[in-house]
């Protein structure tokens, strides 16, 4: 089969190498399509996890059943949740296992994913699908279950002033989830084109450019007294500091993009007693949440998927990542 292997920074090579079959308690899927997601835009960016097939967003047809494994036939369209844990640990008997100390997956830490025409999972980790819910549906169930939970954790109120920095594909999700929880008004911060027309069309109340106008500034002209609560989904040190930038005296900063080198003091914290809640990644209950909501089209995820490549294509798809102009969601069809 063909597979996309991230050979070093910047670089994909497309290889043929032996279709994956299930061992005891796994499947092999023919992949759907998987989506970039910005942490592999990162691993692009920098050579991280070079020699691998990188890919933890995807969805796809069980192609083979492994030994064992019952309740799933070849054929069935299966979402599949990358993130595996080890079940014994504090946090995983705690239902925690986003923070499991031995936590691995598929697409990630080394282990073969998504870039192929065909990958494996345990039958733990798949969701059932409904027929109603289409293939590129079903791929967006992971990046909506990393906005449901940071939404969750934010305990945002109905009524609340939102800000979400940043609508990347797991900012609009937060501005769907905001939307959906009851928020009062929810404004998008966003430089670039197409991101900006998507947040518009999903109901964002104003969309402010921070090319443009002050971030702290407008959202005080907006709201009088700061955001209720500052979601942070852009990971550049400036939209890290526009999150705590835009957030009142006494609001909560809730942060899923990661930043190692953001200048944040501890009186961005004490100053306005912010309560800050960082989010990572999701609880399985989370995932099984997230194709719900896409199931009953309480979310519409579709309207966010911009691109669609072939396999060939994805250093391309990629290279444009970088600096997106009018993608919101890339999906590579393998
Ligand atoms: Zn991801
Ligand atoms: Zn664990």
């Amino acid at each position: 089969m063909k597979a996309a292997i991230l050979k070093e920074k910047g670089r994909f090579v497309i290889e043929d190498v032996p279709v994956p079959r299930p061992g005891p308690g796994e499947v092999a899927l023919k992949v759907s399509y998987c989506a970039i997601c910005g942490s592999d835009v990162n691993r692009f960016a920098t050579g991280r996890g070079a020699g691998s097939i990188l890919g933890h967003e995807f969805c796809g047809r069980i192609a083979e059943v492994g030994e064992g494994v019952e309740g799933w036939s070849v054929g069935d369209l299966v979402a599949v949740d990358p993130i595996t844990q080890c079940n014994t640990c504090f946090w995983c008997l705690h239902e925690q296992g986003n923070l499991c100390l031995n936590r691995s997956g598929t697409g990630i830490a080394g282990n073969p994913g998504g870039y192929a025409e065909y990958a494996k999972a345990k039958s733990v980790q798949l969701f059932h699908v409904p027929d109603s819910v289409s293939e590129k549906e079903t791929t967006m169930a992971q990046c909506l279950a990393v906005a449901l939970h940071v939404f969750n954790l934010s305990e945002t109120k109905i009524g609340d002033n939102v800000v979400v920095v940043g609508a990347g594909p797991i900012g609009l999700q937060v501005l769907a989830c905001a939307r959906l929880g009851g928020a009062g008004n929810v404004y998008v911060t966003e430089k670039a084109a197409g991101r900006k027309g998507a947040a518009a069309e999903m109901g964002a109340d104003a969309v402010l450019d921070p090319t443009e106008v002050n971030i702290r500034q407008r959202v005080y002209e907006l709201t009088g007294i700061g955001a209720d609560v500052a979601f942070g989904c852009a990971g550049a040190s400036q939209a890290i500091q526009d999150t705590f930038a835009a957030v009142r005296p006494g609001g909560t900063v809730a942060l899923v993009a990661e930043n190692w080198a953001a200048q944040l003091t501890s009186h961005d914290m004490v100053d306005g007693e912010v309560k800050v809640r960082g989010s990572r990644a999701y609880w399985r209950r989370d995932f099984g949440e997230a194709v719900d909501l896409i199931a009953t089209r309480r979310v519409n995820c579709e309207a966010m998927i911009t691109d669609v490549e072939p396999l060939a294509n994805i250093e391309k798809a990629f290279e444009g990542l970088l600096n997106p102009t009018t993608q919101v969601k890339t999906l590579i069809a393998p």
